[in-house]
């Protein structure tokens, strides 16, 4: 009887382990798309590839959704594929850096994870980019700034 309780206890220790590690990770999960600064988004990848039901959403300019943008030249549709890529015209010789975004007339931003089109505004008039973009379709959600 001494020999199974103490098993019990050992088992009841392992699997608290199991679940402090399990919300360990979760804590690496939901901290992870605050960052701001680096490359592609893998989380975004690995949420959908578990289908998780929590309403997926990036934080910050550098996680900001595909946009399409005005041609200054010859007004085609310019895709540009994350805030830090090239905008270079897919028609004529129009090749402009990131940061000439705000010079431009935005006409679309395409949600990352259905690619439908997403409803988009500003919170400040004085800003010339949209602070917020949300989809229609699966919810998810981008704010330039993180709002406390
Ligand atoms: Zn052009
Ligand atoms: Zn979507």
């Amino acid at each position: 009887m001494a020999d199974q309780s103490r098993g019990f206890v050992r088992a009841l220790g392992a699997a608290t382990g199991h679940v402090l590690a399990s919300l360990r990770w979760l804590g690496t999960r939901l901290v992870a798309p605050l960052r701001t600064g680096d490359g592609p988004n893998e989380f975004r990848l690995s949420s959908v590839e578990t289908h998780t039901t929590t309403i997926d959403g990036d934080t910050g300019w550098a996680h900001r959704p595909p946009a399409t943008l005005r041609c200054p030249e010859c007004g085609d549709e310019i895709l540009q594929a994350d805030s830090s890529a090239p905008i270079d015209c897919p028609r004529c010789r129009v090749d402009l850096p990131a940061d000439r975004f705000t010079d431009l007339d935005l006409l679309a931003l395409t949600c990352p994870v259905c690619r439908s089109g997403m409803q988009y505004g500003r919170r400040h008039p004085e800003f010339g980019v949209p602070e917020w973009a949300n989809c229609p379709n699966c919810q998810y959600h981008w704010e330039f700034k993180h709002s406390y």
